[in-house]
């Protein structure tokens, strides 16, 4: 919605929000605290269960109403299995996981993305099609501030029974236990192949622990067995957006930066002075992790060190 809003505001169009699902009339005006000009929402018994064929056609009902100029798509689970089908049924294109979106006069959505392993930004148009369509990572736009009041309308579609049709039979659910995830945390520590040593991670660990802080890895280091992929930063692992992240022996490979770079404060921990990560970092250590981040831990033990 916040990335939404300021594209709109480049054309003057409004910012509408979609919804979709069963029982939901009495949560459609959570998404009115967020500024949008209206939510359309389509409430259906049908569509109890995210079941693609189900919130396809709702989707699609949503589109053939509305006629949006650019549709953009959180890059969920969900998001990700529904954008692509949207996208194939209106045969129009869509760019996945943009870090960097544009909207031109002319009503062009400028999508911007990495693309051959991060070694180039990728600028990609749609001309000739719409809706034009994106998906965005979690954190990687800033979200917009929930104001208190309400704003905006909220007007009901609906999508025809045979629509709602499908080949999927739920037979039952059940929840996930919530998982701590690094994209979540406040403070992380990341290891990187500087660490030689699997149990040499223990010292990492015992940072992050003083830290109140979850480790994260480098790709080498989930590669090598050290970490699951769930803990790896980057292109092709997770986005990050801590307060403070301290990266110890992390060379800063545009891969991992591309993962990172949001962050609010980056201290980076690396020998060789002309390490890249250095050119992002907010405080450069140089010097060996085998030193420092002891260092660092007795000064914390000590009391030397304020823990925020
Ligand atoms: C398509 C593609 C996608 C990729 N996606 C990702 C991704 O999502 N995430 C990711 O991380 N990588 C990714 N990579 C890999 C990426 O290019 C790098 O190889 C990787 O990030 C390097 O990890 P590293 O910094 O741990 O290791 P290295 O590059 O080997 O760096 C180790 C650093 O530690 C320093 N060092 C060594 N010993 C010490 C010490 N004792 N004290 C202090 N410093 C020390 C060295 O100076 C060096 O800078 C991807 C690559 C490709 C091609």
């Amino acid at each position: 919605i916040g990335k939404a809003k300021e594209l709109a505001a480049k054309i003057n169009h409004p910012v509408y929000a979609v919804f979709i699902g069963s029982d939901i009339k009495d949560r459609v005006d959570e998404l009115r605290h967020y500024g949008v000009d209206k939510v359309f929402f389509c409430d259906d018994p049908e569509l109890k269960y995210f079941k693609i064929e189900t919130y396809t056609s709702a989707f699609e009902a949503f589109i053939n109403k509305v006629k949006p100029t650019a549709i953009l798509v959180g890059a969920t689970s969900v998001g990700r299995q529904l954008a692509p089908r949207i996208a194939a049924r209106f045969k129009t294109g869509l760019t996945a996981d943009c870090t960097i979106l544009d909207m031109q006069e002319n009503t062009d959505l400028v999508q911007i993305r990495p693309a051959f392993g991060g070694n180039i930004m990728a600028e990609i148009h749609t001309p000739n099609h719409r809706p034009q369509m994106c998906t965005v990572r979690y954190k990687i736009m800033n979200a917009p501030e929930r104001s208190d009041s309400l704003s905006g309308d909220v007007e009901e579609f609906t999508v025809a029974k045979d629509k709602l049709k499908n080949r999927v039979e739920v037979h039952g659910t059940t929840r996930k236990p919530k998982e701590q995830s690094i994209e979540n945390a406040e403070v992380l520590v990341v290891a990187g192949r500087g660490v030689k040593k699997k149990e040499d991670l223990d010292m990492i660990m015992e940072l992050a622990e003083h830290l109140g802080a979850q480790v994260a890895c480098t790709r080498p280091m989930m590669e090598s067995g050290w970490f699951d992929a769930k803990h790896q930063i980057g292109l092709s692992g997770r986005t990050v957006r801590p307060k403070l992240i301290i990266t110890c022996g992390v060379s800063g490979a545009i891969q991992f930066v591309a993962g990172m770079n949001n962050s609010e404060n980056i201290i980076a921990i690396n020998s060789d002075p002309k390490a890249t990560i250095f050119d992002v970092a907010n405080y450069a250590i140089v010097g060996d992790i085998y030193e420092i981040v002891p260092q660092l831990i007795e000064k914390i033990k000590k009391g030397e060190a304020v823990v925020a």
